[in-house]
């Protein structure tokens, strides 16, 4: 008897970069076939902006773009779960609650959508993935057994983050299925340490901002984010102030990121990529500059949208990174009067100058 697999589509596009791992491995476990959309490009960033309404984030544009690639793949589902909470006391931003209706409400001729909720204020996880597999009809047994499995490859493929791998670099460990892989130091000369913070969905997707990592690190910076930290940080909520909580998940992520780098100091300087018109990276933005200003630990918020100019956003780069090594290195700026005619700014001096 021949066996012709499910196909689920699955967008790589906002949380694929923090669950996918773990789904991967439940839903081939349960003989699905699963089918990725191609990495962002110009041609998702353009059709997913042409369905979404023009105020709405970019991570949320590129979604419908990722769906829209999914439709020319022939899948017989589409997989769009929806999260409200994978920690006690902190949501999701209302965008991932209503992400299926979102979708269905926009896009036309859809794939039946395979929907269920992850909200860990109602129930644990398993019991989520749980009521998945009974939607593509397996047996308890069978659904006990993928979960063990889906949980012990996401833990390895955390514990390879962790181990300084990058998102796609420990997803390639994991798709080899090689499970004693252990990632090697490399003992590089480098000329400073900096975190890049934000959501998984920007700081992975190297299109959406700009291949920033790659880039830093030919300027031979050594780059950490956030899943490249100690996993015991995430365990405790994270205080503001007596007054004020956080109750957002992705930024709760971020605080205690930012938080633990505050408090070891192990690092030259911080990088927060945020998205243009996300609420809650506004908020905390301003938090982390105002912390890191009393500290005196560099930092630069970078704001990304679909017209984030590539020359602008790497001559900050740039500029930023110029000023830890000279910080490193003790060397002080002297600004010279300018010798131009008044009116006429050294353009160079200006934008050194401003990250100071
Ligand atoms: S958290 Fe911000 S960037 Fe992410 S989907 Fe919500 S509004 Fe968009």
């Amino acid at each position: 008897m021949i066996v012709i697999k499910k196909r689920i589509g699955i967008p790589r596009s906002l949380l694929y970069y923090k669950y996918f791992p773990l789904w991967k491995t439940f839903l081939e476990e349960l003989g699905v076939e699963i089918v990725l959309s191609d990495r962002t490009n110009s041609k998702i960033i353009d059709i997913g902006g042409r369905y979404a309404i023009d105020e709405i984030c970019i991570p949320l544009k590129l979604y419908y773009g990722h769906v829209l690639n999914l439709l020319e793949k022939n899948i017989d589902y589409l997989f769009v779960p929806r999260y409200v909470s994978t920690t006690i006391g902190t949501y999701f931003c209302p965008k991932f609650l209503g992400l299926p209706d979102m979708v269905r409400g926009t896009i036309d001729n859809l794939p039946p959508i395979i929907e269920f909720e992850v909200n860990m204020q109602k129930r644990p996880m398993y019991l989520s993935a749980y009521k998945l597999g009974k939607v593509l009809h397996k047996s308890t047994w069978q659904i006990k057994k993928a979960y063990e499995k889906a949980i012990k490859d996401y833990k390895y493929f955390r514990q390879l983050m962790v181990d300084g791998l990058s998102f796609k670099k420990a997803l390639n460990v994991l798709n080899s299925k090689n499970r004693n892989f252990k990632p090697k130091k490399k003992i590089i000369d480098y000329v400073a340490k900096i975190a890049i913070i934000g959501h998984g969905y920007n700081v992975h997707d190297s299109f959406i901002n700009m291949n920033l990592i790659n880039k830093l690190n030919k300027m031979k910076v050594n780059v950490v984010t956030l899943e490249n930290l100690p996993l015991e940080i995430f365990k405790n909520q994270t205080v503001i102030t007596n007054t004020l909580e956080n109750y957002w998940g992705n930024e709760e992520e971020i605080l205690s990121a930012v938080n633990y780098l505050f408090e070891t100091k192990d690092i030259d300087g911080i990088i927060f990529i945020c998205s243009f018109c996300c609420g809650p990276d506004s908020l905390i933005d301003e938090i982390m500059a105002r912390d890191a200003k009393k500290l005196k630990i560099p930092y630069i918020g970078l704001v990304l949208d679909e017209h984030s100019g590539q020359a602008g956003v790497i001559t900050r780069v740039e500029a930023f990174v110029d000023m830890i090594v000279r910080k490193k290195n003790n060397i002080r700026i002297i600004y010279k009067k300018p010798t131009m005619p008044i009116g006429i700014i050294n353009k160079s001096e200006k934008e050194v100058g401003a990250e100071f």
